[in-house]
């Protein structure tokens, strides 16, 4: 019997969906976890995200994502650092546990990614004291270095692991497959990090060859040996949730999302069951 009370679907997999429609279409799929967006959330209004999640019956496992933080003026960082601390008061509204962050790339006319790092750095010390008033956590999650330039600077889980370490109660891990596969200490920061940092865990897979940025594939159709990664989370005792997120412009976007929600629940059932103790 597949049990699918771990696993979690992020919205940004079936973008046609519109915040009801992927809340219902889930939910028809027996999947009652949701990772929102931000975008569907405010088209539909937060107070009607939160309702309709309630009356479906689901759980949220993340909202993505947060405000980049790859500005120079303080003016502009005061700016971002107040819109994340909304999306953190939006994510303690609709009952998200954290706020992905997203923390920005470098700004093309500065090329200081040392720079960055520590302005993203400042930015989230002061804003985990919000997210521990509300009861958020701050989900770090290091994206792929390919994505240095122009989405984040914060590039391994081993610089997620240090950030957690100095900013403490508030702030958590996001590993994703597809961002730390290929890191030879992908496995031995999973254990530094424990099951009580990982916020959240993101699967999809990395295709050969990759056409763009946005070219995830599903579950089985690429090269992460996910077996081997579950056995290694299993092994530190995560028992907390999965999200499948699938970004992919040329196949998946296309499809019919209960096509793709039909398929995801066949790919994933087998690594999103409970711990065997
Ligand atoms: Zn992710």
């Amino acid at each position: 019997m597949t049990d699918l009370s771990r696993f979690s679907i992020n919205q940004i997999t079936t973008p046609s969906w519109n915040m009801p429609q992927a809340i219902d279409g889930y939910a028809r799929h027996g999947v009652h976890g949701i990772a929102v967006w931000r975008n569907f959330m405010e088209e539909y209004g937060v107070a009607a995200t939160r309702q309709h999640l309630r009356s479906a019956d689901m759980w949220v496992a993340s909202l993505c994502t947060s405000e980049w933080l790859n500005v120079t003026s303080p003016e502009e960082m005061a700016g971002a650092i107040d819109t994340n601390r909304r999306l953190l008061d939006n994510a303690a509204e609709i009952g998200a546990p954290c706020l992905m962050m997203v923390v920005g790339g470098v700004q093309p006319n500065d090329k200081d990614i040392a720079g960055q790092r520590a302005r993203v750095r400042e930015a989230l010390h002061v804003l985990v004291r919000h997210a521990r008033q509300v009861g958020v956590k701050l989900g770090l999650e290091p994206l792929h270095p390919m994505y240095a330039g122009d989405r984040s600077v914060l590039n391994t889980l081993k610089m997620a692991n240090d950030l957690c370490d100095e900013l403490g109660e508030g702030a958590a891990v996001v590993p994703d497959v597809y961002h730390c596969w290929w890191d030879p200490d992908f496995e031995a920061q999973l254990r530094r990090a424990g099951p009580d940092r990982i916020a959240t865990f993101h699967y999809c897979d990395w295709l050969v060859p990759t056409r763009n940025l946005r070219d995830r594939g599903m579950v089985g159709d690429g090269v992460v040996d996910i077996p081997r990664i579950r056995s290694w989370l299993d092994a530190i005792g995560y028992d907390g949730c999965f999200e499948l997120e699938i970004f992919s412009e040329l196949d998946w976007w296309k499809r019919d999302p209960d096509e793709t929600v039909r398929i995801a629940i066949e790919r994933c059932a087998p690594y999103v069951q409970p711990r065997k103790k």
